[in-house]
């Protein structure tokens, strides 16, 4: 019954989605997966760096410190924490995918760029989420050869 067999695509996204879950974070709960040859090679959510904050638990009523853009500014971003852990344990990214629940905002466009990773896959848009014009960070990895697409779901 290949209906019932899922893409590893599906498998890799709605592994990011359930990590999503994990978040501290107040507002926005975003999961990563990063992969290579279909293997799992990191994974990530956003929040404060691990042993520092916990948003939910410091601040439940107010919610954490806000930065400029109104964004969390203790988090991480799920693929900057995914990134750096690989890179941490050495993990050549050149070629890797990334799926993301939450399309990448132009700081982590850059580090996804630099890291070597050649293809993404997001759920939800970034700019949709913040009410923006344009999704910078979609723009940025396009136009530099990193093709990064919205993930649609298949049957
Ligand atoms: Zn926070
Ligand atoms: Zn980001």
């Amino acid at each position: 019954m290949t209906a019932n067999r899922p893409s590893f695509d599906l498998i890799f996204m709605n592994l990011a989605t359930d990590l999503a879950k994990r978040s501290h974070c107040v507002k926005a709960h975003v999961g990563a997966v990063l992969t290579k040859d279909t293997r799992i090679i990191s994974i990530g959510y956003n929040g404060p760096p691990a042993g520092t904050h916990n948003c939910d638990e410091e601040w439940p009523e107010t919610g954490c410190p806000r930065d400029d853009r109104n964004s969390c500014s203790l988090a991480l971003h799920a693929e900057a924490n995914a990134i750096l852990y690989a890179v941490k344990n050495l993990t050549d990214l050149t070629g890797a995918t990334l799926y993301l629940t939450l399309s990448p905002c132009l700081a982590c466009a850059k580090l996804i760029f630099s890291s070597g990773i050649s293809r993404v896959f997001f759920k939800n848009s970034y700019a949709e989420f913040k009410g923006w014009p344009g999704d910078e960070g979609v723009d940025f990895l396009n136009r530099f050869g990193v093709p990064t697409t919205k993930f649609l779901i298949e049957d």
